[in-house]
């Protein structure tokens, strides 16, 4: 358990009127948790307090290192006026492996949630109530030892904030167009491809903004070696439904980043007794299912979409219209159950939901 001490903002900001305006982590909240971790006492002074810049030496660690991890989740408004927080734990548990991957002390998973859990109830009247609605929370940690030799910071800090964020979809699922990537590559085995740390998504940008200029939405990674096995799309995780199989690449490479929803549409779907099959994917796979019909659906996963269907998949030379550029029957399924559940509207499995209050 931690102590936190909480110091309350005293110029409050006005909370945004229209809901339906909201947009995505452009507004933040009136506080921030922030904790301070020093070499040989470990993790101390935890803290809410005003939401505001950071106290940072020009020389700490992260601004030329980039030593950090981040994490993403959200709190729904559910319409009896509770706040539920999906899968908390999980997210917890992989920044503590992401925290492993990049030499940085982790945090007990129960004060990341407590921390989490206390800071949304001291701001829980900028918590949005408009339908699609959500706070997200973004947890991060940075190296801020301020020295220039290279190694391992000394120390850190862990810090919450809050953004107010909006409908992901305004008009319903609108499927994607996107590019399969085979000049850059996002991760390699050995790498850090399976931390969310920000290093992976400076260098995935140029993918992005390449793609954005052909008039693409998102790049689809394949794997670093070969550029045969597909591995994310964007920065959310890929699915493709194969003559009635749920397929999605495997994490056994340690490219993949292990994403939540990608653990709860894959428990979802087999409880529903689907077959789900988690292995190796090549992009060539997916061409030929696609010319032998038998490609019925592709998404992605992620928790600012939760699913998003693809409707086009340009590879090279090739063209792949997928669903008829519709939303296909099992995407539309599991972003109906999933969507109910983190809303409180469904029952879920034990534990995928967490009352805040
Ligand atoms: C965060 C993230 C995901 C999705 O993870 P969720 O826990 O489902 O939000 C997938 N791929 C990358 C690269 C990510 O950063």
């Amino acid at each position: 358990m931690l102590n936190i001490k909480v110091t309350k903002n005293p110029n409050p900001k006005p909370k945004p009127t229209d809901e339906s305006k909201l947009g995505f982590g452009e507004i933040f909240t009136d506080h921030m948790f922030v904790m301070t971790y020093t070499e040989g006492q470990g993790w101390h002074d935890p803290e809410i307090l005003p939401y505001g810049p950071l106290d940072l030496d020009p020389a700490a660690m992260v601004l030329h290192y980039g030593q950090e991890v981040f994490e993403g989740m959200k709190a729904y408004h559910t319409a009896d006026g509770r706040i539920l927080l999906f899968r908390p734990d999980e997210n917890y548990k992989r920044m503590q492996r992401s925290c492993h991957r990049l030499c940085m002390p982790p945090v007990e998973v129960e004060d990341g949630v407590q921390a989490t859990m206390e800071l949304l109830k001291v701001d829980s009247d900028w918590m949005p109530t408009a339908p699609g609605t959500s706070m997200y929370i973004r947890p991060f940690m940075i190296a801020t030892d301020p020295k220039l030799g290279v190694r391992a910071s000394y120390e850190y800090k862990f810090v919450i904030i809050m953004s107010p964020s909006g409908a992901y979809y305004k008009t319903g699922l609108d499927p994607v167009n996107i590019y399969v990537e085979t000049k850059y590559v996002r991760a390699v085995k050995g790498g850090t491809g399976e931390a969310k740390t920000a290093g992976n998504y400076a260098a995935s940008l140029i993918g992005q903004v390449e793609a954005k200029k052909d008039g693409y939405s998102q790049v689809l990674w394949l794997d670093g070696i070969e550029r045969k096995y597909v591995e994310e799309i964007g920065t959310s995780n890929a699915f493709f439904v194969i003559d009635n199989e749920i397929v999605t690449p495997d994490l056994s490479q340690g490219t993949t980043l292990p994403g939540i929803t990608r653990k709860s549409v894959i428990e979802l779907a087999r409880s529903w007794g689907m077959k789900v099959t988690e292995r190796r994917v090549t992009i060539d796979e997916v061409f030929e299912a696609y010319k032998a019909g038998k490609l019925q659906e592709a998404f992605a996963s992620g928790t600012a979409a939760v699913v998003s269907p693809i409707g086009h998949l340009k590879w090279g030379e090739h063209d792949m219209d997928i669903a008829k550029g519709q939303i296909g029957t099992i995407t539309k399924r599991l972003y109906d159950e999933l969507t109910d559940i983190q809303y409180g509207r469904r029952p879920g499995p034990e534990g995928w939901s967490v009352e805040v209050r």
